[in-house]
């Protein structure tokens, strides 16, 4: 496919009755934000660490990349869009992405195991190099950096990497929520979070119980199925009501016709492939709110999408 022509500048989606919906990219690589840039997005959304250390060559053998290599990829990373938001995601480790630095061998069920923020407070040393290595990167780049934390489940993993957070210097950390439980009680996590960042690829994963790496069961991978709206939306209630701001980083924000619903549900921010952006951009501008709003409540009310 042809790839879409860059833009002018950071562009939002403005709705007909003015509402801007932010629009960030998901990066897993430099090129990534330099095509994000060209592409018009506000923002870095979502970094994979865990991918960009990767393409960066930067994994030796099974030791962790120490402190100082990490800050000058991620000032690297910062400088290709100066001053922007980057929301960058701990070392998100598991049976998708294995690190060898924080992989766990001779798991039964690794999609289920030791990953995410479990791995990480596994090993809390890399945690704090990490939380380190960003928020200097940080100080030197005039960067505007969010940490968000992968794969939570109870909101005392959160309140042990906030410790660990607190003493590095970072001063925006917040919770991905990703896994049914976490959803349910997104309001445990709110006084801990300075933001939250919805995983809709592993919200799915959980909910449906399907194997998000399972080619066979991509008709099952429902990102409007009514569960998991509506857990999205019990997200964004309760994080508005207590006035934390709420962003979708799954790939459910990259399909024009999902990112409507999420608009609908209340969503003001989306993160998404840099491919993805202008597609996005162009179905939501003009879109009238109450026309959002109403194919949400149909998409939650009913399952006759699917059957
Ligand atoms: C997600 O789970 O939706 C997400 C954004 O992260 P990843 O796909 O890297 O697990
Ligand atoms: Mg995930």
């Amino acid at each position: 496919p042809r790839e879409p022509e860059p833009v002018g500048g950071p562009t939002p989606a403005v709705l007909a009755d003015g509402t801007e919906i932010e629009l960030l990219a998901n990066v897993a690589s430099m090129s990534h934000v330099t095509r994000a840039r060209e592409l018009g997005a506000q923002g870095i959304g979502l970094l994979r660490t865990e991918l960009l250390i990767q393409s960066e060559g930067l994994l030796t053998g099974d030791a962790a990349p120490s402190r100082e290599v990490q800050r000058v990829c991620y000032e690297r990373a910062f400088a290709e869009m100066p001053g922007a938001k980057f929301l960058v995601r701990l070392f998100d480790a598991g049976s998708d992405k294995p690190l060898p630095f924080l992989g766990v061998r001779g798991e039964m069920n690794p999609a289920l195991g030791v990953r995410g923020v479990r791995a990480l407070l596994a090993r809390e040393q890399i945690l704090r190099d990490q939380l380190e290595a960003l928020a200097e990167a940080e100080r030197n780049s005039g960067a505007e950096l969010w940490v968000s934390v992968p794969m939570l489940s109870t909101p005392v993993e959160l309140h042990r990497v906030r410790e660990i957070a607190d003493e590095a210097g970072v001063r925006r950390l917040g919770s991905m929520l990703e896994t049914p439980a976490g959803a349910l009680t997104a309001q445990d996590f709110l006084a801990d979070s300075a933001f939250i960042s919805i995983g809709t690829n592993d919200l799915v994963q959980h909910t449906i119980a399907i194997d998000r790496t399972n080619a066979d069961l991509h008709p099952l991978q429902l990102h409007d199925h009514p569960a998991v709206l509506a857990m999205i939306q019990h997200i964004q209630e309760v994080s508005d009501e207590a006035g934390v701001p709420v962003s979708v980083c799954g790939e459910s924000a990259r399909n024009p016709e999902l990112a409507i619903l999420l608009v609908g549900l209340g969503i003001r921010s989306l993160s998404m492939a840099p491919s993805a952006l202008a597609k996005v951009r162009e179905q939501l501008t003009g879109l009238r709110l109450e026309d959002a709003e109403a194919a949400a409540q149909r998409a939650l009310g009913t399952l006759a999408n699917f059957l």
